[in-house]
């Protein structure tokens, strides 16, 4: 099959979270299967330039339609990792993807209709054919809706969409006149059925284009399918998704076992792997070393973290004193764009800067969380919700023991030590129901309970953890599937 990615996001390139990773992920392993992939990105200024090989001009003439005039775009084209990219960079006094930033603009919806629009302009005019187009997220919901309304009649007949909901939270709710920014007809669009948002009567949802123009939605777990359809998770698209509930399901997203995988990984100074741990102390002792913190017989409890409401942040800080004042070791990685948490977690690393026990690193940095993943004893994830998660995955490839709140996509992958119904080789962490400060400490607690009582029995649910395969391999053949039914 020859399937084309359309997306804001592919790791390592252009990364902000795990829709980069699953677009990368994803397009690997589709690639290994021996199908034809490639991916189609905007030209940010800020990508990682240096993870582009061969990165030349492909198109030097893509017209864009665009507000009653078109907007003349190049094409560049590398490999990522591998994959095969295509970049659009428009020439344009608006600086669609100019802006040291991949999100956070006033203007986001009319940056990535542009972006849609001139994905299928190039798709068009490069006459390429894919059997199978695979958008994600609200910033390419109007792919498929483009597809439909306008490129099916100039003659692009064959491409099937499949569409993947990565967050509900986020979903393009904006103006109509957007729409216009896309080349498309508000008149036409604007209704109940189409792309009326739900909640503010007269403005337009980019999500819900997508959902209803793509011939499959797939979202990243199971247990988030369901909640989205069935509770407020769907922030008002439920009766969208049960509307169109024959062409929807869950996926549970892969782990890129050749970037993420204890037994290859570079960046550690000890390789390790199921059989044997033993690296494994040797990385917490590292990762020490390299924070400062001291080297005693304690836990270490970690989180890697966007710090975003969504991520439980007031229960990360919980974590962190709770830890602390239960003889263990903390180290936080992650980063905030709302200025207020920002400042709230600067605000925690000056309050903690003396304490030998504690480092917090407040930014983004993929080497650090490599050694983190390895050296850390236990993960936690509060999230509110968690669509799919990678970091409880993640981490239990690397024997980390993951602490997590029971929803979405931690549901379908923590099992927990004391109350799974699985037998012991089959349990991986420690979960908790209750999105407050006790159901944390109940499996906080426990988890580093077992580790000081019971090591070997802590040891082996690092080591179950480990042995799970969480790698592309399942979800790769879903949407194989996925994609054969909607071409039959
Ligand atoms: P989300 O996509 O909601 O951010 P996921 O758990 O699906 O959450 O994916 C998070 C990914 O981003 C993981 O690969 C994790 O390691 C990485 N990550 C998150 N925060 C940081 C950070 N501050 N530095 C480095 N990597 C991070």
């Amino acid at each position: 099959m020859f399937i084309v990615m359309v997306s804001s996001e592919c790791a390592p390139v252009a990364k902000v979270g795990g829709l980069g990773d699953v677009v990368q992920g994803l397009a690997k392993e589709l690639s290994i299967r021996g199908h034809s992939v490639e991916v189609i990105l905007p030209m940010y200024d800020n990508m990682r330039y240096d993870r582009i090989w061969g990165l030349t001009q492909t198109f030097d003439d893509l017209w864009v339609p665009y507000l009653g005039h078109a907007v003349h775009c190049a094409v560049f084209f590398g490999f990522v990792d591998g994959v095969k990219c295509f970049f659009i960079k428009p020439h344009s006094s608006h600086n669609f993807f100019d802006r040291g930033t991949y999100y956070g603009n006033r203007d986001d919806p009319d940056r990535f209709a542009f972006f849609s629009r001139a994905a299928m302009e190039f798709l068009l005019k490069s006459g390429k054919h894919p059997d199978i187009i695979h958008c994600h997220d609200w910033q390419t919901g109007l792919v498929p809706v483009l597809l439909y309304e306008i490129y099916m009649h100039l003659g692009m007949g064959h491409p099937r969409v499949c569409y993947t909901l990565h967050n509900l939270k986020h979903q393009g709710v904006c103006g109509p006149e957007v729409l216009r920014v896309a080349g498309l007809d508000p008149n036409r669009l604007m209704n109940g059925e189409k792309l009326l948002d739900h909640t503010h009567p007269t403005a337009c949802n980019l999500m819900k284009g997508g959902i209803v123009y793509a011939n499959f939605v797939s979202t990243v777990s199971p247990r988030y399918a369901e909640e989205i359809r069935s509770s407020d998770l769907g922030h008002g698209l439920q009766g969208t998704l049960a509307a169109h509930a024959g062409k929807f399901g869950g996926v549970l997203n892969g782990v890129d076992y050749n970037f993420w995988n204890p037994e290859i990984d570079w960046r550690l100074p000890k390789t390790y792997g199921p059989n044997d741990i033993s690296g494994l102390f040797d990385c917490k002792d590292a990762l020490r070393d390299r924070l400062m913190l001291q080297d005693r017989f304690k836990p270490l409890v970690a989180v890697i973290s966007r710090l975003d409401p969504q991520k439980g942040v007031h229960l990360i800080r919980h974590a962190i004193f709770y830890t602390l004042a239960n003889g263990g070791q903390f180290v936080l990685l992650g980063s905030a764009s709302e200025q207020g948490i920002n400042d709230e977690f600067w605000g925690l690393k000056h309050h903690l800067n003396d304490n030998p026990d504690v480092h917090l690193e407040i930014g983004y940095d993929d080497d650090l969380a490599h050694l983190i993943y390895a050296g850390a004893d236990m993960m936690v994830v509060p999230s509110a919700f968690e669509p799919c998660g990678l970091t409880q995955m993640i981490s239990m490839k690397y024997g980390t023991v993951p602490v997590v709140r029971a929803t979405g996509g931690l549901a379908d992958t923590v099992f927990d030590a004391n109350y799974a119904h699985k037998p012991y080789e089959e349990r991986n962490g420690f979960t908790f129901e209750h999105f407050d400060t006790a159901g944390l400490e109940s499996a906080l607690g426990r988890a580093i309970g077992l580790w000081h009582r019971y090591p070997r029995y802590f040891n082996q649910l690092r080591i179950n953890g480990m042995r799970r395969d969480y790698s592309w391999n399942h979800p790769g053949t879903d949407y194989v599937n996925i994609y054969e039914w909607i071409r039959a």
